[in-house]
């Protein structure tokens, strides 16, 4: 039986067979070590570092929605990082977006390059380049912070024609907005942290794959390296999934209305939501996504003018992230981005959409 993304959503990662008495999400089990059997030694649980049941579950979870088996990580980067450090030698090139998660490129520019590894940088609207000699290929799709949308299937294929292994940054999207395993990518990674989880409480990472070796490779790096998620955030992680359809949908909803709004005014320039039918990247994402995300960028020219934006908004927080019930906006140049002074991104929440865009119009009129 196939069911819609809100059944998933709600029954991802429960127990197939549940004991009377039980709750429907199995509570956090808090334990570093567990109780061995003396005599036959390690059964399912030894010590939380290399397996937890509380993780499990939300392993279980996320899979089922990613489409692959999924090992979970402290946090986005966690995750991120243990992918380019169990596949990426001395001597070897990846290939990351120009226009991507700015951590992850620092990272290449630091850890990787001392490690000998050479990073081309290709923005994620292309061209994209030959990919002969390259070991790894990250995509961002869309984009963090610019939201422009690349092709994964087409680039898969060049990228597997030149013997490349693809992986694709879900983090914006969630799996409920596209599923980068189906579309020919070998490898997933996310920040769970932002709309999967969606209620700005905890940090989360996952890695999604089909192909057994490589995620063999990123589970034992992860037992060796040690950066797991603990027992309760796994279980709030677990919780909140439970209402990811409902809430992107609302979230989908307002940066429509907030997109609509935001590009109609003089005031504003550079606005960039990929659900636009204007947007340079409405085209691929409406053929590869099964909805756009509730994040809208946008300048509004200098920080001043941001600043006065985010003090007359009552709707609006000034918080970087995104993804989360509560509209949050970020002016990235703040941390060292590349970014204009102005830029904004823009993170719908699932408030009521009238009194978002009545709030954003008269915090923009100041
Ligand atoms: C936030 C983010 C990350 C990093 O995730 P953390 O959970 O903060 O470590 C990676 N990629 C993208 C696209 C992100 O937005």
């Amino acid at each position: 039986m196939s069911y819609s993304d809100g059944t998933r959503a709600v029954h991802a990662g429960l127990p197939e067979k549940p004991e009377v008495g039980d709750p429907f999400l199995p509570g956090p089990v808090f334990a570093g070590p567990f109780h061995l059997d003396p005599v036959s030694g390690p059964g399912e649980n030894d010590y939380a570092r290399t397996q937890h049941p509380t993780r499990r579950a939300l392993e279980a979870a996320i899979g089922q929605l990613e489409g692959g088996p999924t090992l979970v990580f402290a946090s986005g980067q966690a995750a991120i990082t243990a992918l380019l450090l169990a596949v990426l030698r001395p001597g070897d090139t990846v290939g990351l977006p120009a226009d991507g998660y700015f951590t992850v490129r620092a990272f290449a520019e630091g850890t990787l390059r001392e490690l000998g590894v050479s990073t081309i940088l290709v923005p994620t609207s292309g061209p994209y380049p030959d990919f002969a000699g390259v070991r790894l290929v990250l995509l961002e799709t869309p984009a963090n912070p610019g939201l422009d949308v690349c092709d994964i299937r087409a680039v898969s294929a060049a990228a597997h024609a030149a013997g490349a292994l693809v992986a694709v940054d879900n983090t914006a999207a969630t799996p409920l907005g596209q599923n980068p395993l189906a579309l020919g990518a070998d490898v997933v990674v996310a920040s769970g942290t932002k709309a999967l989880t969606g209620h700005s409480d905890l940090l989360l990472g996952y890695v999604s794959s089909g192909d057994d070796a490589l995620l063999g490779k990123v589970e034992t790096w992860r037992k060796q390296t040690g950066a797991v998620p603990g027992a309760f955030d796994c279980w709030l992680a677990h919780r909140s999934i439970a209402t990811l359809d409902l809430r992107l949908a609302r979230q989908t909803s307002n940066a429509a209305a907030v997109a609509a709004l935001l590009a109609a005014r003089p005031d504003v320039t550079g606005v960039r939501w990929p659900g636009l039918p204007s947007d340079p990247s409405y085209a691929v994402a409406v053929a590869q996504m099964r909805r756009i995300p509730g994040i809208v960028s946008f300048d509004l020219g200098s920080a001043e003018r941001v600043a006065r934006f985010l003090t007359a908004a009552s709707l609006v927080f000034a918080a970087t992230s995104f993804g989360g019930v509560h509209t949050t906006a970020d002016r990235r140049a703040q941390f060292g981005d590349d970014t204009a002074p102005g830029f904004v991104r823009l993170s719908c929440g699932i408030e009521d959409t009238a009194d978002l865009v009545a709030d954003l119009t008269a915090a923009l009129d100041v």
